[in-house]
C-alpha cells in the first residue's frame, strides 16, 4: 500500500495524500522516477490509490477489495497499462487506449486510470494523439505517466502534467563520478565564469561526450534541488552535505532557481548541439553570471 513508501519517498506520499483528501485530483501526472529502484511498485500503488475509493476512505487497505485484485490480473475494464513495444510506444497503442477509455465504466463513481510507462518513449505520432487526448480530459480519466527523467518527455506533454519527482538515495553513480561533479560544481561557484579556463584542468583534458554531459547535468540537478529543499530545513542526504554547503554558501533561493532552469535548457540544447565544447562555454558563462 501506498504509505509503505513513507520513508522513502516522504514527499510524494505527502502531496498524494494531500490530494486526495482534498479531492483535488488532476487528469494528468508525470511521476519522475530517478531510476528510484521501488519506482514499478510505488506507481501501481499510486494508481490504486487514485482508482479505488476504498483506498482512501479504507485507510489504505484494499484487503478483499475486487476492484483492485482485477487490476493484479490485469483483468480490470478501467484500469489500463502501457509500455514501450520495442523501443517506441507507437500511435495504434495511444488509439487503442482512447477507444477503451470511451466504452462504459465498471463502476458508476470510480475514476479510470491509465499508466503509461517510459512516458519518453512516446513516438511523434503518438505524442501528438496522447496530447489532444490529454487537452481534451473526459471526466475521470486520469493519466499517470512515468519516466526516469522529466526533461525527457516532450515540452507540451509534460507542460500538462502535475508532476512529482522521487528521490533516489542510492544515487546510481559511482564514488569516483560523484566526487567529480562535486568538484565541478565546487568550480563553477567558486571560480564563476573563470571555470571556462579551470574546468578543463579539473576533467584532466578529456573529452566528455554527450551522454555523459547530459548524466553530469541530471546529477546536477538532483543537487542543486536538494540545495533549494536544505533551504527549507529538509534534507536527509549526509553524502551530499559538503557541497550543499558549498552551494548555500554562494547562493540565494534565486540564484538557485537560476541555475536550475539554467541546467534544464542546457539538457535541452545537449540534445541538438553537435559543438559540446562551445556549448559548454556558454553554459559557464550563463550560470556563473547571475546577479542575487
Ligand atoms: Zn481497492
Amino acid at each position: 500500500m501506498i504509505d509503505s513508501y513513507i520513508t522513502e519517498q516522504p514527499y510524494f506520499i505527502e502531496k498524494v495524500k494531500r490530494l486526495v483528501d482534498n479531492k483535488k485530483i488532476s487528469h494528468a501526472y508525470l511521476i519522475e522516477t530517478r531510476n528510484y529502484q521501488n519506482a514499478d511498485s510505488l506507481v501501481l500503488s499510486f494508481a490504486k490509490y487514485l482508482y479505488c475509493s476504498s483506498h482512501s476512505s479504507n485507510s489504505n487497505f484494499c484487503v478483499n477489495c475486487n476492484l483492485c485484485s482485477l487490476i493484479d490480473q490485469d483483468a480490470n475494464g478501467d484500469f489500463f497499462r502501457i509500455f514501450p513495444e520495442g523501443s517506441v510506444i507507437k500511435k495504434k497503442q495511444i488509439l487503442d487506449l482512447k477507444e477503451k477509455m470511451m466504452t462504459k465504466s465498471l463502476t458508476e463513481d470510480s475514476n479510470r486510470v491509465y499508466i503509461i510507462y517510459s512516458a519518453d518513449k512516446l513516438n511523434k505520432e503518438a505524442a501528438n494523439a496522447l496530447l489532444k487526448f490529454l487537452e481534451e480530459p473526459e471526466n475521470q480519466v486520469i493519466a499517470v505517466l512515468v519516466t526516469d527523467n522529466r526533461y525527457k518527455v516532450i515540452d507540451t506533454i509534460r507542460s500538462r502534467c502535475q508532476i512529482f519527482s522521487l528521490i533516489n538515495k542510492n544515487m546510481e553513480i559511482s564514488i569516483s563520478d560523484f566526487e567529480r561533479i562535486c568538484k565541478i560544481i565546487q568550480c563553477l561557484e567558486e571560480k564563476k565564469v573563470n571555470a571556462i579556463a579551470y574546468l578543463p584542468i579539473i576533467l584532466n583534458n578529456e573529452y566528455y561526450t554527450k551522454n555523459q554531459w547530459m548524466e553530469i547535468l541530471i546529477e546536477m540537478q538532483y543537487i542543486y534541488e536538494q540545495a533549494l529543499r536544505k533551504l527549507e530545513n529538509v534534507s536527509f542526504l549526509e553524502n551530499i552535505e559538503s557541497i550543499l554547503k558549498t552551494i548555500l554558501d554562494n547562493n540565494t533561493e534565486y540564484s538557485l532557481l537560476h541555475k536550475l532552469e539554467i541546467i534544464h535548457n542546457q539538457m535541452k540544447n545537449l540534445e541538438y548541439n553537435l559543438n559540446v565544447n562551445l556549448m559548454l562555454d556558454s553554459f559557464i558563462i550563463k550560470f556563473c553570471d547571475i546577479d542575487d
